[in-house]
């Protein structure tokens, strides 16, 4: 294929893919919601359509997310990787000592 070449795209036709994804992709972008409202307005807000603190809400979504997580890793078969989550996991904790290092100098 040369440079510049649109290369002949399917999209997906299968209806319960097309579900699983789309619920997925909605649920993480209710959590991105939830998670920018978080550092915006503080995890002790109360969120006044709900009356629930932006923290609860947090835990929601992430539950929310975690229940499709499950359901396409699951119904796709989708091959996650746990030493790629210890590797990620691993570089949290380096990045957040990081964090606490530069805040206590
Ligand atoms: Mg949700």
């Amino acid at each position: 294929m040369t440079e510049g070449q649109i290369s002949p795209w399917l999209p997906e036709q299968d209806r319960i893919r097309l579900a699983i994804l789309g619920k997925l992709i909605e649920e993480c972008n209710e959590l991105a919601a939830r998670a920018a409202r978080c550092i915006i307005h503080g995890l002790d807000e109360v969120d006044p359509d709900s009356g629930r603190t932006n923290f609860m809400e947090l835990g929601r979504e992430i539950a929310d997310v975690d229940a499709c997580i499950g359901v396409a890793t699951t119904e796709l078969s989708i091959p996650v990787s746990t030493q790629r989550m210890l590797d990620k996991t691993a570089g949290f904790e380096r990045w957040h000592g990081m964090i606490r290092e530069a805040a206590d100098a």
